[in-house]
């Protein structure tokens, strides 16, 4: 059975995100470490992690997929920035092992003028200062659309930070489909070459989990906007093929439509359905 699931609110605690997920047919799920938005992370209770790590077990959940905050930028001119990005992932990385052997997901960080080069040292220092070999948890690089100065929009990119960082086998990326469209990989005329050129260049074993979502521009518009399965340039037949594709049906797929808790729900039980025929 493929793993599928979307974001979910983690405001009423561990094991409701779990509960949640099961409501609506998930078997993985993505959540927010921390407000999205920045700011302090509330106290984790260890009962509620212990009920939800049960849980998963109990129901055969695929590798959770959590996002780190998006104001996170470690390749920040501002020092303030940078430190921000160091506690709050260092932090995280704590956080993470209360729910061991999952997921932390992360954009890469926009290096706002500095250049690509300077801006991959940086956020390879950062990975290099907050990874450590006794952490249960793969941090995973975002493929970004290349909006602005985002560092990620490129597969190069991606394997210039991960040749920098020392922990290899705590490194790994995470493909948003939505982005890489945006980025000018063309998915939906040619997944099979774009996997390819992944594998070429990243190497697909660090290839760990896939945010699917459809984007409301065509290829190579590097606008990072998401639409819903469907109701975007990708269509439900390109992310039926994604997740159906052999070298990636394996993977935890994590949907970021604009929707509502009933709208995944249907997209969920629409994709299960799509990846059985
Ligand atoms: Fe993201
Ligand atoms: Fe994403
Ligand atoms: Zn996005």
């Amino acid at each position: 059975m493929v793993n599928i699931g979307c974001h979910l609110s983690a405001a009423k605690g561990y094991e409701h995100m779990g509960k949640e997920a099961l409501d609506i047919g998930a078997n993985t799920f993505a959540f927010f470490t921390r407000n999205p938005r920045g700011g302090k992370a509330k106290a984790i209770d260890e009962e509620d992690a212990r009920r939800l790590r049960l849980l998963l077990e109990e129901h055969n959940f695929g590798k959770l997929v959590a996002h780190a905050p998006y104001t996170l930028n470690p390749c920040s001119k501002d020092e303030k920035v940078r430190n921000f990005a160091y506690i709050a992932m260092s932090e995280d990385m704590e956080r993470m092992e209360y729910t061991p052997g999952n997921y932390y997901n992360f954009h890469p960080g926009s290096h706002v003028g500095q250049g690509v080069e300077k801006g991959i040292e940086m956020i390879a220092g950062l990975l290099n200062r907050i990874l450590t070999p006794r952490q249960s948890t793969i941090v995973l690089l975002e493929t970004m659309a290349g909006k602005g100065s985002e560092i990620g929009g490129k597969f190069e990119e991606l394997a210039a930070i991960i040749d920098k960082v020392e922990q290899k086998d705590k490194i790994g990326v995470c493909m948003d489909t939505c982005h890489i469209s945006d980025g000018g990989y063309d998915i939906i005329h040619d997944l099979d070459g774009v996997l390819e050129e992944f594998d070429r260049v990243v190497g697909l074993s660090k290839l760990r989990a896939v945010h699917i979502n459809d984007s409301l521009n065509p290829v190579g518009s590097h606008k990072d906007r998401h639409a819903k399965i469907g109701e975007g340039h990708l269509g439900t037949e390109t992310i039926v093929k994604v997740i159906t594709h052999p070298k990636l049906k394996h993977l935890p797929f994590i949907l970021e439509t604009p929707n509502e808790l009933p709208g995944y729900a249907a997209e969920i039980r629409m994709l299960r359905k799509a990846a059985e025929k």
